[in-house]
């Protein structure tokens, strides 16, 4: 008899340029599909509530596809090592295929497992798939990883080209014999009381096939031009592929090379890769700075005097600032799952620098709502934002929540769309409505402090305020 092996699925919930199915079909052997609900210790996941939503329909999306190939995806929960172990005891498989993570407890994990299985000689064999380059390949000439993104960059660049996707496994053939396992919907991934997710479900549509669609909607819509537009929140002009990628329903690499194929050279093409290229910095960072999540990677900013405000972090988390473009951000976000790039920036910077509230408290906030939710990027951009990261802006940069409005939302589309008691103000006003004469508010039915919140706090004042406190905390930010 042939012996099965087993591909187990993670972030990676795709078929086409799949290394490890790949590779499993190469051997011509029987596959069994396996996706762990890892539990326990540190090896659990601990996405927020978004994020399992998203799982859920990226998980039944790659049972659907693997089932019209004739394979069912085995659904297991437990810790990955004690469910791998009774699925080889019930299958008689002796191979376990996966491709790479790289969070610490993922890393962990897969180590501890590949040891304990090759030590039963079981083989176990780990691919390269969700990066475009793994992170000990992209190091300093001193041999260490980087810590800042231009050099990092540029030496991704002067390396070899990723290499082009594989497509989808020709043949796979199922395993007869493979046990019964748990059904999703038992999984409770779903919200049920109350169902918050129906701005979600408008929103996006998870699944290889879903990310098929938007990439191929941004290569026809949003690359050409994207250099210009992409900090422009009104316009859909970016990709939106960022939970699909989080989720691996499409590769980095056959995103990377959709692209150039697409636009061989070019600010666009260049502008669209160097923001695949954060992705990459901040696995590369998290990677070398297991505790990214929790620790300034500035030492200095250990001692930072963070203010605890319960009222004020939840009038941020729920778009009640009295600041126009965090509050669309924070309610874009709340109702979809997703914010645009440049309003996470102004968002993020004003819970840190206006309300002096924790970068972690934002990060864990992010992460319980955004369906692209990463471990890497999450914390590093909030590092970022708080000038406490790697290759940071520095803290005395504080955007202005009013002008930032005024430069990439002129016309106030965005605004308007998701802070629609703001909609009847003039364009001059839309972004300072605290400042707006009284006649104009009357005019555009706005009762600041009733129909829309007053500022919670004054910007110049916060600003001399967050400066004065860096100053207490040291003196090199
Ligand atoms: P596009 O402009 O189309 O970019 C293409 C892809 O490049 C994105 O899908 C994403 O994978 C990657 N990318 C783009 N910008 C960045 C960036 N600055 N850093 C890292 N990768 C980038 N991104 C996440 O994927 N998950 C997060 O949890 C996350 N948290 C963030 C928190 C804060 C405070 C900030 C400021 C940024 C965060 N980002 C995060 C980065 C960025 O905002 C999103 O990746 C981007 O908005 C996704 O939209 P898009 O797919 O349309 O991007």
């Amino acid at each position: 008899m042939t012996r099965p092996a087993i591909v187990w699925f993670r972030r990676d919930l795709r078929l086409a340029d799949h290394p490890a199915l790949h590779a499993a079909a190469a051997l011509g052997r029987p596959v069994i599909p396996l996706l762990i609900d890892e539990t326990g210790g540190a090896e659990a996941e601990s996405d927020g509530g978004a994020a399992r939503w998203w799982r859920h329909h990226a998980v039944a999306a790659l049972a659907a596809a693997l089932e019209r190939r004739g394979l069912t995806l085995l659904l297991r929960r437990g810790a990955a090592a004690a469910v791998l172990d009774e699925v080889i005891a019930t299958t008689g498989a002796d191979c376990v295929l996966w491709n790479r993570r790289y969070t610490p407890a993922g890393v962990a994990t897969d180590r501890a497992v590949k040891a304990a299985l090759a030590a039963r000689g079981i083989e176990a064999r780990s691919f390269k798939a969700n990066l475009l380059f793994e992170p000990w390949e992209i190091a300093t000439q001193s041999g260490g990883p980087f810590r800042v993104f231009t050099p990092f960059w540029r030496a991704c660049r002067a390396a070899p080209l990723p290499e082009r996707p594989l497509p989808e496994p020709a043949d796979l053939r199922p395993c007869p014999d493979q046990p019964a396992g748990e059904r999703l919907d038992s999984w409770g991934w779903l919200p049920t009381a109350p169902d918050w997710a129906g701005g979600l479900r408008a929103a996006w549509s998870p699944g290889e096939e879903g990310a098929r669609d938007r990439l191929a909607a941004f290569l026809d819509r949003g690359l050409a031009g994207y250099a210009e537009g992409r900090d422009l929140p009104g316009r859909a002009v970016t990709s939106r592929l960022s939970p699909h990628l989080a989720w691996g329903e499409i590769s980095p690499r056959a995103l990377f090379h959709a692209v150039r194929d697409a636009m061989p050279a070019g600010a666009d093409a260049d502008k669209f890769l160097a923001e695949l290229g954060w992705r990459e910095f901040c696995a590369h960072l998290l990677f070398s700075q297991p505790d990214l999540a929790t620790q300034p990677l500035r030492g200095a900013f250990a001692a930072f005097p963070w203010r605890d405000d319960p009222a004020e972090l939840a009038a941020w988390q729920r778009g009640r600032t009295g600041y126009p473009l965090v509050d669309a951000g924070m309610r874009e976000l709340w109702e979809t799952g997703w914010m645009h790039n440049r309003v996470r920036m102004v968002t993020a910077s004003f819970l840190v620098k206006d309300l002096l509230l924790p970068w972690t408290a934002g990060a864990a906030w992010f992460a319980d709502t955004l369906v692209d939710a990463d471990p890497a990027s999450n914390p590093a951009s909030w590092q970022w934002v708080a000038g406490c990261g790697a290759d940071a802006a520095p803290f005395f940069r504080i955007f202005n929540p009013a002008l930032q409005g005024e430069k990439f939302d002129p016309a106030g589309a965005y605004v308007r769309r998701w802070c629609p008691e703001l909609a009847g103000l003039p364009d001059r006003w839309l972004h300072r409505p605290w400042a707006a004469p009284a006649a104009v508010l009357r005019q555009a039915g706005l009762r600041l402090g009733q129909t829309y919140p007053a500022p919670i706090v004054e910007h110049d004042a916060a600003r001399r305020r967050a400066l004065a406190a860096m100053e207490k905390c040291h003196g090199e930010a």
